[in-house]
């Protein structure tokens, strides 16, 4: 990126976010702190990339140099900022890889560059986060909203994880990919407290994980209770992240999948509310949900409507598994997990924080 227009983007980003600040935050280091009683849904910070770096490269040395050429182009405070960030490497590598290892998050779930943003690197993690990062390709920049109120004072902490657990494969993802143990406020809750919750984050990931064969291959009514029971865990856990937009969009493909129009169209119309709420209007996920409003029956499942009630069990096969012909036109109908979170979040950073080269 040019030096003046991240110089720009930055002045922009500051001139709309007297909500926050960079404070130093109780054991954490840095982190973003509301300045003010910032309202669910708002958008707390939109930041370009100072840098972009290719993901998944095996030539570390040429990423080295690929950082180095481009750190050259920024201002002295920008290069100033950059070497303050945490590097959770030490000296495993050179500082400047160090540093992108530890702060870089895709540019997309699927993306093959990570960027670098100088504020929302700060931005700490929490397993009862109320803030929501996301990339918006639209804009080229990292979103973060409230997706809870927060309070004056209060720090505005993301999730770095990218599915509810309970606490000990938390507590083992954060060490192996972030280096740190997690003492956030769900992790310090007492013994009991904690065992209650570790039931919920559990039902939750399973849930999660077999709402498209339970659902589809059971009927719409046993579809539509998963999501009821996986909304009211969420209540429950005070998730409030894009898991709700995500529900909303499961209920929304049983409904449109078994040719409930109506229904399917109110849990659109939840899905892109919901989204609008995490991401904002103008993020690509919401403009297409919002097409899907207007819109329901352009969704690919409502292509199966009309064979669902005559062969569900040839159908649910199909849509769990392929029917096993090889031929792509059964496969994806109804999608893995990781499918559906791919095509629901598109662009969410949230899965991974980290850089791999
Ligand atoms: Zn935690």
């Amino acid at each position: 990126m040019e030096k003046g227009t991240a110089e720009t983007q930055l002045k922009e980003t500051e001139s709309v976010t007297r909500q926050y600040a960079v404070r130093p935050v109780h054991s954490k280091g840095q982190g973003l702190v509301a300045m003010s009683k910032i309202r669910k849904g708002t958008r707390i910070l939109a930041e370009a990339p100072i840098l972009k770096v290719p993901r998944h490269a095996s030539d570390l040395q040429a990423v080295s140099s690929i950082i180095v050429k481009q750190l050259r182009t920024l201002s002295r405070d920008q290069q100033t900022a950059f070497f303050e960030l945490h590097n959770a490497h030490g000296k495993r590598h050179d500082p400047p890889l160090g540093i992108m290892k530890t702060n870089v998050p895709p540019l997309g779930s699927d993306s093959y560059e990570g960027g670098l943003f100088l504020t929302a690197s700060r931005i700490n993690h929490s397993c009862r986060n109320n803030a929501q990062n996301t990339w918006n390709e639209k804009i080229g920049c990292i979103t973060i909203h409230a997706v809870k109120d927060i309070e004056e004072g209060q720090e505005v902490p993301i999730t770095y994880l990218g599915q509810a657990a309970p606490y000990a494969e938390r507590q083992r993802s954060l060490r192996n990919k972030f280096f740190f143990d997690c003492k956030c406020e769900l992790c310090s809750l007492p013994q009991v407290k904690r065992e209650e919750s570790d039931g919920r984050q559990q039902m939750i990931q399973d849930i999660d994980e077999s709402i498209g064969s339970s659902a589809f291959g059971g009927g719409i009514e046993i579809g539509l209770k998963s999501v009821r029971v996986l909304l009211e865990l969420l209540d429950q856990e005070g998730i409030t992240d894009t898991s709700i937009p995500r529900a909303y969009y499961d209920a929304f493909q049983i409904a449109i999948a078994h040719g409930d129009k109506a229904r399917a169209k109110v849990f659109a119309e939840r899905a892109y509310a919901a989204r609008v709420i995490a991401e904002g209007d103008d993020s690509p996920e919401t403009t297409k949900l919002k097409r899907l409003v207007k819109r329901p029956t352009e969704h690919l499942s409502i292509a199966l409507a009309p064979l669902l009630p005559q062969q569900p069990g040839k159908m649910a096969r199909a849509l769990i598994s392929g029917c096993g012909c090889k031929a792509s036109h059964h496969r994806s109908a109804i999608p893995t997990k990781r499918q559906r979170q791919k095509m629901q979040d598109g662009l969410d950073t949230r899965t991974a924080k980290s850089l791999r080269f």
